[in-house]
């Protein structure tokens, strides 16, 4: 067994709550939450991957210590995958979630999306460590489902009352309990994924 410290760039705490939680599957390692003082990064990447990066590689910069960092875009195929990269921000710079949500409705309506087979859509999560000899490792995990017609459930955030995962009952993320998301999420598989590389289990 290694011992390993990794800083954690999100300082979201749902999203930390859950990751710390994956990665308690590895042995040896130590999560460090992210230091208040270490400003955000511009997300200037066109992919997942250079988002991740930057996100992971400031950290590893201010801090000395691996950093780990992930970095989600929700693909829709009737937009050409968008909103992708750009989902924070689809409805504009400092868009709520709420925003955002309005934002692919009109859009789904715009292109005449209306059927479930027009509404195909994948949330893809990579979660990337950046080591301070420059190395790194990372992994995506991905989901498809559909878009809902309206939004659905209040539990979870972001895209989660319109997006309903294949497999399941038809019910969206947000009308799910955390355990049953995380289960089948794009972030939940991403860090699972990540534990194995670490040297965990499947968690
Ligand atoms: P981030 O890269 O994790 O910050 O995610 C970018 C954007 O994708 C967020 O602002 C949300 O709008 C959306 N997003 C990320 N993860 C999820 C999720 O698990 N459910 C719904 N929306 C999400």
């Amino acid at each position: 067994m290694t011992a390993q410290t990794l800083v954690l760039a999100s300082a979201n705490r749902d999203k930390a709550a859950e990751i710390s939680a994956i990665l308690a599957a590895v042995p040896g390692l130590t999560l460090v939450p992210r230091p208040e003082d270490v400003p955000d990064v511009d997300e200037t990447g066109t992919t997942l991957v250079e988002n991740a990066r930057l996100k992971a590689r400031a950290l590893c910069a201010a801090t000395g210590l691996a950093a780990v960092a992930d970095d989600t875009g929700l693909e829709v195929d009737a937009l050409d995958g968008a909103p992708g990269v750009y989902s924070a921000r689809f409805a504009g710079e400092g868009a709520t979630y709420a925003d955002n949500v309005a934002k692919l409705l009109a859009e789904l309506e715009r292109v005449g999306a209306a059927g479930p087979p027009a509404r195909r859509a994948r949330f893809a999560t990579v979660a990337l460590v950046a080591y301070p000899d420059g190395t790194e490792v990372w992994v995506e995990g991905a989901v498809v489902g559909t878009i809902t017609p309206e939004a659905r459930g209040t539990a979870g955030f972001g895209y989660d009352p319109l997006f309903a995962p294949d497999g399941f009952d038809g019910r969206t993320f947000a009308e799910m309990t955390p355990e049953e998301k995380h289960a089948v999420s794009h972030r939940g598989r991403a860090f699972r994924a990540l534990a194995e590389r670490l040297g965990g289990g499947p968690g």
